[in-house]
């Protein structure tokens, strides 16, 4: 029965033709309805219409029909459906990396004469971009300190019109005033836009901060990191609960091509269901080695928001202490120590390079436990005051046993750092 419901009706498939084309134009099309634990992988750039009617009727910007590979399919409808969810929004729009995300938002929003005001410990390449093709675009910003909302109050001015927010900070792990800075932006009436990535959709609910309804505009994620949660997909997400706000991203998003393959798509909505379990899985083992840093004499300072002494511990509570019913609040599995000064560059060099199970390389959420040393004088404008001196080195906390990366560490520190 299923093999005869299903060919096409098309009357010229009884016609003979060349297998080269019978390979192509084949009658047989699959039964509509299969239900399996994971969505279908759709690839496309042409999408077929069944008429030119169809084709000037159907619209792209609503998503209730498909018109080309570039405007979406099931597979990316879907999974921008569930970041949207995820995050607590309404729009989501996907893109090839999460700083092609961050670039979104800026192109989209920002004209010449227009002003941008990001975080000092804001995400590199993203104040890289600022100071790059955004100021060439006549397009100029302000770095403003994130640990004090008094001083991103006193750089908006008339020309200001987007404020990125980022919690915590990336690489030094201060964790703002979120409440603060959002009140703000929305006082000021101007948008505000944060990079997500370190809560991922489950450390707080960016729009709705304070439980309250106190919420940024737009929320943007590196979907590289725990959403896909493998080390082996570029992907960003945009989302918004305005629905003119995500027309303007998203007319920008079809103007620039910005698109995401099938493939990644799906692997990101694979590692979806696991996400909850292996962020707060990494998070407990992060805060374990964290505390054990803590007590070690070649480490000045360790930044952890979830631990008391660390630079915006209240502002952490306030926000994300309330995500888990074990009232432990919830983190990134992120972690920096600042490894005291009288230790040389090549001391902390060789430290990174003995660790064994901790391996060299960049990003976050996948199931390696990362170490990266970075150069913090070159990335701030100066040393922020709650920072130890000396030099700078990130753990990013995978899925191996706790134990282990606790002996790793311990036994490259007392190689290196004796
Ligand atoms: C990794 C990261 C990005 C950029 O994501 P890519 O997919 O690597 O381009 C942006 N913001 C933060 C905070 C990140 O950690």
């Amino acid at each position: 029965m299923p093999h005869t419901a299903t060919t096409s009706a098309d009357p010229a498939a009884s016609v003979p033709r060349a297998s080269s084309t019978r390979l192509i134009h084949h009658p047989y099309v699959p039964p509509a309805e299969f239900e399996a634990p994971q969505p279908a992988v759709h690839k496309a750039s042409t999408v077929f219409f069944p008429n030119v009617a169809a084709m000037r009727e159907r619209q792209w910007m609503d998503k209730s029909a498909y018109t080309y590979g570039l405007h979406g399919t099931p597979t990316t409808f879907t999974l921008e459906e569930r970041i949207a969810t995820l995050e607590g929004g309404l729009q989501c729009l996907l893109a090839p990396s999460g700083l092609a995300a961050l670039a979104l938002v800026n192109l989209g929003l920002l004209k010449t004469g227009d002003e941008v005001l990001l975080p000092d410990n804001a995400y590199g390449p993203g104040k890289d971009l600022a100071a790059g093709e955004l100021r060439q675009f006549g397009i100029t910003h302000q770095v403003y300190d994130p640990m004090k909302p008094a001083d991103l109050a006193d750089r908006v001015t008339p020309r200001t019109r987007l404020v990125w927010l980022e919690a915590a900070g990336s690489v030094t792990l201060e964790f703002p005033d979120l409440l603060a800075q959002a009140r703000l932006c929305r006082e000021l009436g101007v948008l505000s836009a944060l990079d997500n990535t370190w809560g991922a959709g489950l450390a707080f609910n960016p729009f709705n901060l304070d439980g309250r309804g106190l919420a940024v505009d737009i929320s943007v994620q590196a979907l590289t990191k725990y959403p896909s949660g493998g080390g082996d997909v570029l992907m960003g997400s945009v989302v918004t609960r305005d629905a003119a706000l995500h027309r303007k991203l998203k007319l920008c998003h079809m103007r620039l091509g910005l698109g995401v393959g099938g493939n990644d798509a799906e692997a990101v909505l694979r590692a979806l269901p696991t996400l909850p379990l292996r962020y707060a899985a990494a998070d407990r083992s992060a805060r374990r080695l964290a505390e054990w840093a803590a007590r070690q004499a070649p480490f000045a300072q360790v930044l952890h928001p979830a631990l008391p002494a660390s630079p915006g511990h209240a502002h952490w509570q306030a926000v994300c202490g309330a995500a888990d019913a074990a009232g432990q609040g919830a983190a990134a599995s992120l972690f920096s120590v600042v490894i005291d000064e009288k230790f040389s560059r090549e001391q902390v060099d060789a430290f990174c390079d003995a660790l064994r199970l901790f391996r060299i390389g960049y990003s976050w959420g996948g199931p390696f436990s990362l170490v990266m040393p970075y150069e913090l004088q070159t990335m701030r404008h100066d040393w922020p005051a709650h920072l130890a001196r000396g030099t700078l080195v990130r753990f990013a906390i995978g899925l191996e046993d706790t134990a282990d990366l606790q002996g790793d560490l311990q036994h490259a520190m007392q190689q290196t750092l004796a």
